[in-house]
């Protein structure tokens, strides 16, 4: 069998109990039907992850898949997907990164990897340029991710070996340990770290010289000339550039939506003390970017002097300046740098260790932690030292950290009474700085979203950042004002369906959100749709992507549902329902997520009770066994 154009060829079966690796090929149906990353990962999942799996036993699978956009010369084609079943939440989990590993996969000749069981000591992969090997990487074990990955690069005498690697805390399987990747990138959620460390995997190493096949190579690179141009056009690329996400930081707390102190508030007082000019006049180094990439959003920052002299980090971003910044209230910029440094290097997911620390400081401020849960650790809010030993101790699992450890929402269950008031998580996952009072279609994107709290599925930003043109464009003029409007909910619903299916297929083909479709909104369906025919040579349009997209998205929600997910998970915390913000530009806000999702459920053409994909649509979107499955279970 050939595999289509535009992929690689190979998907890699790896079997590390057994120490096998066997390749399968990327047949034409599979890459209409799943196109590439999470479509390739949810659809492999289904059917080989039952749902009596544990996330860390050797039955789970850890799949790594790029798209069929990837290393080519779309603008931001640097990106791919980690996919298995969560430790953290327990069902569906994945996570998506930037930088080169992806394009490298490619050009050594594979599209996926697919590693199942777990090797009696620790192993690396190592893949080039067609030849895929098994070696020990006992020598490894302990090392962190930086270490690991320069470790390997001088055995190898070769600097442009790109590295997927897991810290001390994967090893440890601390549920929400990340995989790291070059460079300074992130599997950062859901905790694929862990899962990687329980199959006793330290790295994946990756050369190629290859290029990956285009169906139209001309027609291909024409219009992937103008989509850079049209990023670099675009009102906020100036911004980005110069910034990153970072520069986000004075936008959203003008507007009262950057958590603080653990979501009390959504304005930070010294938030132009932690914002992406605060970072760029006192610690920029130099710019960085994915490959293809015309923003290169990415920023390496290094403190010069002081307690935190020398902490050097890049891909710091809006999230971790909120999660180790305001949610601590802590203004320490050095101390920001420094923490995201550590969890980096410990393998750690900056957005959970964050939370799990802002939350301690609340429980610790309403004394529900005692001595014994404390373990001689007090953290305060503002306490940046105590934040960072505080890393060390999860990533270690020792004393406060190993009850941290667990996430918030099985710290809290540990604990007992209030504790899970102040547990900001869904279906175990820990809330990101979006809050859900100040831009209504966030909330109900954290509790749609297949993998718990997250704005990335959905990651609607017409009514965030306001693109009255784009909302003209893609949906008719009117849609407004409404849709962009961040406290209107009219039309929120749809927008967050939309954005959903857009990601799927985004995060399939392996192309930046930051960079074109969400963020900046100047690349579509049917700009996707035109690229993916002239890579591929397969016939998409519009609206088979469009199927697509809605496809992977109801297997998610499919594979959840037998993991018992109903509409009853999909709640935010009390704090967001019950607690109005007291001041800020969302003042007397709430979030009214829950009100909106008989609308959501029924443009879906899901069940309203159960908030399961119905029978009809499942046939619709040619899911037949799923359908059956699910109704198997539903009178289970
Ligand atoms: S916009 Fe940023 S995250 Fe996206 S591809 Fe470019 S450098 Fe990477």
């Amino acid at each position: 069998m050939t595999s289509p154009e535009g992929y690689a060829g190979t998907i890699l079966r790896v079997d590390l109990s057994n120490r096998t690796i066997r390749r399968e090929d990327v047949s034409s149906d599979l890459a209409r039907t799943w196109l590439g990353g999470n479509g390739f990962g949810v659809k492999i999942l289904w059917d080989e992850v039952p749902a009596s799996v544990d996330a860390l036993s050797p039955e789970n699978l850890l799949i790594f898949a790029t798209g069929p956009l990837v290393g080519t010369p779309w603008p931001c084609s640097g990106r791919m997907e980690a996919i298995a079943k969560s430790p953290l939440t327990g069902i569906y989990g994945d996570s998506n990164c930037g930088g080169y590993l992806g394009p490298e996969l490619r050009f050594a000749g594979v599209d996926a990897l697919v590693i199942s069981g777990a090797a009696d000591r620790p192993v690396s992969l190592w893949l080039h340029d067609g030849v895929f090997e098994i070696e020990d990487a006992t020598h490894l074990w302990g090392l962190d991710t930086v270490e690991t990955e320069a470790a390997i690069r001088n055995s190898k005498g070769d600097q442009q070996i790109k590295v997927a690697c897991i810290g001390p805390a994967g090893e440890n399987l601390v549920p929400f340990a990340s995989i790291q990747a070059t460079p300074n990138r992130s599997f950062g959620r859901a905790g694929l770290g862990a899962v990687m460390g329980s199959k006793n995997l330290k790295a994946i190493a990756a050369r190629g010289r290859a290029r990956v096949p285009l169906a139209f190579p001309v027609e291909f690179s024409e219009l992937a000339r103008r989509m850079h141009q049209r990023i670099r056009a675009n009102d906020f690329y100036p911004g980005i550039a110069r910034h990153g996400t970072s520069g986000l930081v004075p936008i959203v707390n003008e507007t009262g939506r950057f958590p603080t102190r653990n979501f009390q508030r959504g304005e930070y007082a010294d938030a132009e003390l932690i914002d992406g000019e605060a970072l760029r006049n006192q610690y920029w180094v130099r710019d960085d970017g994915c490959f293809a990439c015309p923003i290169r959003c990415d920023k390496v920052f290094q403190v010069q002097e002081g307690e935190f002299a020398g902490a050097i980090t890049s891909s710091l971003e809006y999230e971790t300046l909120n999660s180790f910044g305001a949610a601590i209230e802590n203004s320490n910029l050095a101390s920001i740098i420094a923490a995201n440094e550590r969890c980096d290097r410990l393998g750690l997911d900056t957005i959970s260790t964050g939370r799990v620390i802002s939350f301690a400081m609340e429980l610790h401020e309403n004394g529900l932690l005692n001595e014994q849960l404390a373990a001689g650790t007090k953290p305060q809010w503002g306490d940046y030292r105590t934040a960072l030993s505080l890393i060390e101790l999860i990533a270690a699992r020792k004393g406060l950290g190993a009850l941290l450890s667990l996430g918030v929402r099985r710290a809290a269950e540990k604990i007992g009474g209030d504790a899970s008031l102040y547990a900001m998580e869904v279906k175990g996952m820990e809330i990101p700085a979006q809050d859900g009072r100040a831009q209504q279609s966030m909330g109900l994107a954290h509790i749609t979203s297949s993998r718990g709290a997250d704005h990335l599925k959905a990651f609607p930003t017409i009514d965030e950042t306001g693109y009255p043109h784009e909302v003209a464009r893609r949906y008719g003029q009117e849609f407004l004002p409404e849709m962009s409007d961040p406290q209107a909910l009219r039309y929120k619903p749809f927008l967050v369906m939309d954005g959903e299916d857009l990601g799927a297929v985004v995060d399939s083909v392996g192309i930046c959100k930051s960079g074109g479709t969400h963020v900046m909104a100047e690349i579509y369906w049917s700009e996707i749709a035109e690229g993916l025919t002239y890579a591929t040579g397969l016939p998409f349009t519009e609206i088979s992507l469009r199927t697509t997209g809605e496809r992977i998205t109801n297997l998610m929600r499919a594979y959840n549902a037998l993991h018992g997910i109903t509409r009853a998970d999909d709640r935010l915390p009390r704090r967001f329902v019950d607690e109005p913000f007291i001041a800020g530009g969302a003042k007397g806000q709430i979030a009214h997520a829950e009100e909106m999702l008989d609308e959501y459920y029924t443009l879906r053409g899901w069940d309203t009770r159960l908030g399961w994909p119905t029978t009809e649509t499942l046939e619709r979107l040619d899911l037949v066994d799923v359908a059956r499955r699910l109704k198997e279970e539903a009178h289970g």
